[in-house]
């Protein structure tokens, strides 16, 4: 009888820590967050959404490429809280990078404020990817994959996630109604990750439910 008891114990016990346990999909690499990085989040928020917003509920996710440098070289860049050539303006950041053979980084809490796409901010996720030199569409297989893994990780976690697109679909994605921008003209023209990554992504996650745009 002792036995099946622990028998019965021990079955419940590996249960739980199999189900408990979250599956590591990535390293924590976080970027320099001092009150200073709240402050100029703070000004920027109520400048260009209306509102303070150093916490999002996330609503989207949107992928990106880096253009230029390494991880380790894109890291150093949005480690720092301030533009490195514009001082009292909030850097550039995003929650997650992607290396060239699928590492992926978190650069900070999921659901922290990352300026990475004008707009949307209040509400997405940003995901880059190191590559995109001169614009050519040189994004790995291993990074696509690992994109789709991270994505359906964030899905699961965050069912408020409807939407997933391309930093050069910022245009489409009104379409969600998530655009918010106070300041007139405020806008830059984007081309990354391109059609061809956002289609394979498209591919692989469109039967979770996630809305992809026209690419
Ligand atoms: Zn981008």
């Amino acid at each position: 009888m002792k036995k099946i008891f622990f028998a019965i114990f021990a079955a419940i016990i590996f249960l739980n820590s199999s189900a408990f346990a979250e599956e590591k999909i990535f390293v924590d690499n976080f970027i320099l967050w001092t009150d200073k990085r709240d402050e100029l989040i703070d000004e920027y928020t109520l400048k260009h959404y209306g509102k303070i917003c150093r916490e999002i509920i996330p609503q989207a996710v949107v992928v990106h490429w880096t253009a230029f440098g390494t991880l380790e070289s894109n890291w150093k860049y949005f480690y720092a809280e301030e533009m490195p050539d514009d001082e009292g303006r909030l850097n550039v950041a995003s929650q997650f990078i992607v290396d060239r053979d699928g590492t992926i980084w978190r650069l900070m809490p999921e659901t922290k404020f990352a300026r990475h796409i004008i707009g949307y901010n209040h509400c997405a996720i940003g995901i880059e990817n190191v590559g995109g030199y001169d614009g050519r569409e040189d994004l790995t297989e291993a990074q696509l994959a690992a994109n789709v893994r991270l994505i359906k990780y964030l899905h699961e976690k965050y069912p408020t996630i409807k939407y997933v697109f391309g930093h050069y679909q910022q245009g489409k994605a009104r379409a969600s109604g998530l655009f918010i921008e106070n300041v007139p003209g405020y806008y830059a023209i984007k081309t990354d990750p391109g059609p061809k990554f956002m289609r394979g992504l498209r591919e692989q996650l469109e039967s979770d439910g996630l809305i992809f745009f026209e690419e």
